[in-house]
């Protein structure tokens, strides 16, 4: 096709990485009206790829959403070599490399602001530069981003109450507006004949499944529009359902959001007008989208944040080490700690990749002021393990948890796991679920196996320290040690 008299640039390469889809899609729109040509790619980026375990539900996740935005991209283009070029490289070398070889003037992708994904930019568009090519970045990953929202004297918010009421008052008609990307496709261009081959499997890129099929997790666009339309129908119940694990209370889409097979403006449009109506769960819902804002805007002004508290008097704090606290990070990670609903919630990770709201709360308290194990420990096993790990929401849910975050928990605010247990699963049917060996324990009993009575123990066939652990620590004491640890940030607090 000859450039249209308005394109700026005769070929365009449109970069995905965190927004794999075809609809609303920030980058693909600008690329599409300002290219006469569009290519598509998408990187398996080794820099990242060989820090993975061999099978990891993420990659799973992201090569069978690949499948979908690759049909998708072909039926948008309306021709049979039309579709997404997929690389198994460095993303650093392999964009620039490509963008030579379709001779296109300039890469567009959308903004990540993560460290790792800010230096593997820089590096892309110094590339790309020094052969005259162009690098346009753009929102798309949150609704509103890095300064869009400040305070009145031009700072960044560092408590949320504020931030979601600027945030409220900011965002309007076209900030909450998709991109129409179906109106431009006709600029898609059909793979060039060295790029024609389909999403690699997951073996050619030397991965193993790791059972998304077997944990029914719904891939791609068509997945997150079939989780959105469930929840559209128990949404008005979200604010009173969303703290009790049994119950199917949220929505699920955080993998979704995170590897961008939604849009947000998407969830916020739909939130926004449900609130407007009144509807309590959907405004509940949009507050906890806007967290998701607040902590990437946390992210990018306070990028210290990664490795560091954002207090910074609470990195005096001395947290346990050496063999013992090896054993109890170990037992916490494998959820052998003896408090059911810690070991349920750890279980629900390990075998799934998700974890309920409450109860990722409920993991990182324990593990910081039960345990006294630092909080960097416990983020890093989450980054591992969650299918929805962004490092700027998981930052900012342990260091709220250790109270060492912006507007955290304060730091003398310690949950006791047996009430959190005994308030937000009264009947154990989580706990049930994922501790199959205490299902047979009366309901008083499960939230502390260890004051249940020896009859009950004894009818339920279980034996402690034998069928279920012991409690590694005891709380009251556990409690007295983590006031004493955390005596060196009070002087921080009194200011
Ligand atoms: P819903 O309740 O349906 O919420 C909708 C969406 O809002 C979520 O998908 C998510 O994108 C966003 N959201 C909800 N709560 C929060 C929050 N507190 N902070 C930021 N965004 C939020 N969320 C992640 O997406 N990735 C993480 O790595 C992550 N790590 C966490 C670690 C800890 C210690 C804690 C306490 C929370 C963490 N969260 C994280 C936030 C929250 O637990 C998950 O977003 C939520 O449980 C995902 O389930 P859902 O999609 O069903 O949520």
């Amino acid at each position: 096709m000859p450039p249209s008299p308005a394109s700026a640039y005769p070929c365009g390469l449109v970069w995905f990485r965190r927004d794999l889809r075809a609809e609303d899609h920030a980058a693909l729109y600008h690329a599409l009206t300002q290219c006469a040509q569009v290519h598509c790619v998408f990187v398996f980026d080794t820099d990242i790829l060989d820090t993975l375990p061999r099978a990891d539900r993420r990659v799973e996740f992201i090569r069978e959403s690949l499948v979908e935005l690759d049909a998708a991209l072909r039926n948008l283009c309306g021709h049979a070599q039309g579709g997404l070029i997929v690389r198994h490289a460095a993303a650093s070398e392999a964009v620039p490399a490509l963008a030579e070889e379709l001779g296109a003037q300039a890469v567009f992708a959308n903004h990540d602001d993560e460290p790792a994904a800010l230096e593997r930019d820089s590096q892309v568009r110094t590339r790309l530069a020094a052969a005259s090519r162009a690098f346009h970045t753009f929102k798309d990953h949150t609704v509103l981003e890095r300064s869009e929202v400040l305070t009145q004297s031009g700072s960044p918010y560092s408590v949320f109450t504020p931030y979601k009421n600027a945030w409220l008052k900011k965002v309007d008609a076209f900030q909450l507006s998709s991109y129409p990307v179906e109106r431009h496709a006709h600029r898609l261009a059909p793979r060039p004949p060295t790029c024609r081959h389909a999403v690699p499997d997951l073996a050619w890129l030397g991965f193993e499944p790791a059972g998304l099929a077997q944990l029914r997790i719904p891939t791609g666009a068509s997945g997150a529009r079939q989780l959105l339309k469930d929840f559209l129908g128990r949404i008005a119940r979200y604010d009173t359902a969303r703290d009790f694990p049994a119950i199917k209370g949220p929505s699920y889409l955080s993998v979704h959001l995170r590897f961008g097979t939604i849009s947000p403006r998407v969830l916020a449009r739909t939130a926004h007008g449900l609130m407007r109506e009144g509807n309590a769960g959907a405004t509940t819902w949009l507050s906890e989208l806007i967290w998701r804002d607040f902590y990437f805007q946390i992210l990018h002004h306070h990028p210290h944040v990664v490795g560091h508290s954002f207090k910074p008097a609470y990195d005096a704090i001395q947290w346990e080490t050496g063999p013992e606290a090896d054993a109890l990070f170990a037992a916490w990670c494998e959820g052998r700690t003896g408090y059911p609903l810690v070991d349920a919630a750890m279980a629900q990770i390990n075998q799934t990749g998700y974890m309920h709201n409450r109860l990722r709360m409920v993991v990182a308290s324990f593990l910081v002021k039960d345990l006294g194990l630092d909080w960097r420990r416990g983020e890093a096993y989450f980054a591992e393990h969650l299918n929805d790990f962004d490092l700027a929401a998981n930052n900012g849910g342990w260091q709220w948890a250790s109270s060492s975050g912006c507007d955290a928990q304060p730091y003398f605010r310690i949950f006791n796991p047996v009430s959190q247990s005994e308030k937000f699963d009264p009947e154990g049917k989580f706990i049930r679920r994922y501790l199959p060996q205490l299902a047979r324990l009366p309901d008083k009993a499960l939230h502390a196996p260890w004051l249940a009575r020896p009859l009950d123990l004894q009818e339920a066939g279980v034996h402690l320290g034998r069928d279920y652990p012991h409690p590694v620590v005891d709380h009251d004491a556990a409690r007295q040690r983590t006031l004493a640890r955390y005596a060196v940030v009070k002087a921080a607090h009194a200011d």
